[in-house]
């Protein structure tokens, strides 16, 4: 079997890391550096040889693109939207409690309700659509906070090179939706000519995406650009 595209690197948790250095020992290509904490991204191979090894449970692989999100009906994100404002405005009212409380036991109380109500409403947003770092909603949103700052110490700098550096993955998806619509095209095209349609066509295991290679060339996703051993031959 040929060598595959890279799909995943491994990440460490620095607060369970127990530094005994086994990662450092199995790691093939020498990207597990237990002195600096860091797994070069460049040298690691996404193996998983590390995250087998840790006794810790301090690694894990990360996908270096994930598919695009599920779209969500109008009937969940109304009522998703809804609850999470509420959740929000809630935990303003928590914080301004526990900042005038007038003894321990009410502040503490009101700083541990406002992080209850933030989780909640973070999870409300994530199921309205905000799984994702790389999903257009995400990337929307922080343009247009990088647009219209909602407060002076806002990072825009920083919102922006996050915007550089994560690629969106719902382009991704419309440029796989292209390649197979461009690809039905051309067997089109070929069948109207006479010409026998000599084509592959794949389903990546990764992202979904379903595609056509000519036959004999090598399959890679054009959507995550996974490699032969992540693709499912449907047709040919
Ligand atoms: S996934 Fe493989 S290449 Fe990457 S750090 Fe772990 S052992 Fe090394
Ligand atoms: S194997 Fe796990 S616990 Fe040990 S040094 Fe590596 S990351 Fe840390």
């Amino acid at each position: 079997m040929m060598a595959t595209e890279k799909t995943h690197i491994a990440v460490r948790n620095l607060r369970l890391c127990t530094k005994d250095c086994l990662c450092l020992y199995v790691c093939p290509t020498g990207a597990s550096d237990t002195e600096n904490s860091i797994i070069d991204p460049e040298k690691c191979i996404g193996c998983g040889e590390c995250a087998a090894a840790c006794p810790s449970g301090a690694i894990s692989l990360v996908p270096l693109s994930y598919p695009p999100q599920q779209a969500k009906s109008e009937t969940v994100l109304a009522p998703a939207f809804a609850m999470a404002r509420e959740k929000a405005h809630t935990e303003q009212l928590a914080r301004a409690l526990a900042a005038s409380a007038e003894d321990e036991g009410t502040g503490r109380l009101g700083a541990a309700f406002a992080r209850a109500t933030r989780l909640v409403a973070e999870d409300l947003l994530r199921e309205s659509g905000y799984m994702l770092p790389q999903s257009k909603n995400t990337h929307d949103l922080l343009r247009a906070l990088v647009t219209a700052p909602p407060s002076e110490d806002f990072p825009a700098a920083a919102a922006e090179r996050l915007l550089e550096l994560i690629p969106e993955n719902d382009a991704a998806e419309d440029a796989a939706v292209d390649a197979t619509a461009n690809a039905v095209e051309d067997t089109a095209t070929d069948a109207a000519a006479g010409a026998p349609p000599a084509t592959c066509t794949y389903r990546c295991l990764m992202c979904g995406a379903v595609f056509d290679v000519p036959e004999g060339e090598t399959p890679v996703c054009p959507a995550c650009g996974a490699g032969e051993d992540y693709l499912e031959l449907i047709v040919g």
